[in-house]
């Protein structure tokens, strides 16, 4: 794309369509990419295993972290509690019962640390404020905070990239396919919340606003 490629990246890799496709971003961009994947109690934890299989495919380096303290954390919350199901239509005024409180706070930050050992101060996170489901935490002004906190915090020059920020999921396909990735963003990802991996079971909410993108793309392409 450019020739002022720079050293390396860290990916945070959750094996969905939205860091999948920022991982092949960061490929193009960066001579070295990192991906981190975080276990936190996730009902969907298979997602671990995807990550790291797309990873290794991709010729990047792979790590996982366990974070258990984060569904320890909060209750009430149907992606990390077995006994609550997740639900198909979101509150009118409350966030998602998806939510996880704290978790891009908690993953961007202990990413910022790791990278740090590791001489990387490039972040890349699939977060986006255009589809962003109601999580406070994918929002622009969150991440530009955050950024300017880590560098406080840390003291050195992080720069946290959100290649997805202002795109909608349709642009999101776009993007997948104008990295040459497309099929492998489409039927080897996993977004579904109930695990199934690829277009996945079509009535969880990632399932619809991921669906709905991709119908979006598709017409865009029909002529
Ligand atoms: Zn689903």
């Amino acid at each position: 794309m450019d020739n002022t490629r720079e050293s390396s990246s860290l990916v945070v890799l959750s094996g969905g369509q939205d860091s999948t496709t920022c991982m092949y971003w960061a490929k193009q961009r960066f001579e070295r990419v990192v991906a981190l994947t975080f276990s936190y109690g996730q009902k969907h934890a298979a997602e671990v295993g995807i990550a790291e299989q797309l990873a290794r495919e991709a010729d990047v380096e792979w790590h996982h972290m366990e974070l258990p303290f984060v569904s320890q954390l909060s209750t009430g919350c149907s992606l990390t509690d077995t006994s609550l199901s997740i639900e198909e239509e979101k509150p009118a005024d409350a966030p998602p019962t998806t939510f996880v409180p704290g978790r891009n706070l908690f993953f961007l930050s202990i990413a910022a640390v790791f990278a740090r050992e590791r001489g990387i101060h490039d972040l890349v996170t699939g977060v986006g404020q255009t589809d962003f489901s109601g999580y406070p935490d994918c929002r622009d002004a969150f991440i530009k905070s955050l950024n300017v906190t880590l560098n406080l915090a840390i003291d050195e020059p992080f720069r946290i990239h959100t290649p997805l920020m202002w795109l909608d999921k349709a642009e999101t396909w776009a993007l997948a396919d104008r990295l040459g990735v497309f099929d492998i963003i489409r039927y080897r990802t996993l977004t579904c919340y109930n695990g199934v991996i690829g277009d996945g079971c079509g009535h969880c909410p990632a399932c619809q606003l991921r669906r709905h993108g991709l119908q979006k793309y598709l017409l865009s392409q029909a002529k």
